[in-house]
């Protein structure tokens, strides 16, 4: 994914590229050389890419949306949220009901494929994923604010 950004040195438009990867978590890297006066940068950070960055991404590509089943309870909920982040069971509870009401969790394509992968090895079968024209309508609870208040 690659958006118009300028050079932080000689302040050159250029497009700079960046990728998502996921293995126990979300992590993500950029980089680019400019053509203009050389300079290079290169990032790897471990976490899901955050703003103004994401937000200028998200306009671009595709925004998706994990949407939990009826079937699926708190406490199966619970067991996908705590492999992901050291957090207690109490905390996981909350996000649970949090996912609950503001419908399931959206974000790029990518980390939604993640996240249902998963959904799906710890045994919840019981879902969709749909796509939104926009994530920040506050339809669904943002990939960035769920890994936020996971604390990690
Ligand atoms: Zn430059």
């Amino acid at each position: 994914m690659d958006i118009e950004q300028s050079c932080g040195s000689c302040a050159t438009s250029m497009k700079v590229n960046y990728s998502l990867r996921f293995s126990k978590g979300p992590s993500w890297s950029s980089s680019y050389r400019c053509h203009q006066c050389g300079n290079a940068i290169e990032v790897d950070a471990d976490g899901p890419l955050g703003n103004p960055v994401r937000a200028r991404l998200l306009e671009k590509h595709d925004c998706v949306a994990l949407i939990f089943g009826g079937s699926v309870s708190d406490m199966n909920l619970v067991k996908f949220i705590k492999p992901l982040a050291a957090t207690d069971i109490k905390k996981a509870f909350t996000l649970a009901r949090k996912i609950r009401e503001q419908g399931g969790i959206c974000g790029f394509s990518c980390e939604i494929s993640w996240l249902k992968l998963c959904a799906e090895n710890n045994g919840i079968v019981d879902f969709q994923v749909v796509d939104l024209i926009q994530c920040v309508d506050g339809k669904a609870y943002a990939f960035l604010d769920f890994f936020d208040e996971l604390g990690n």
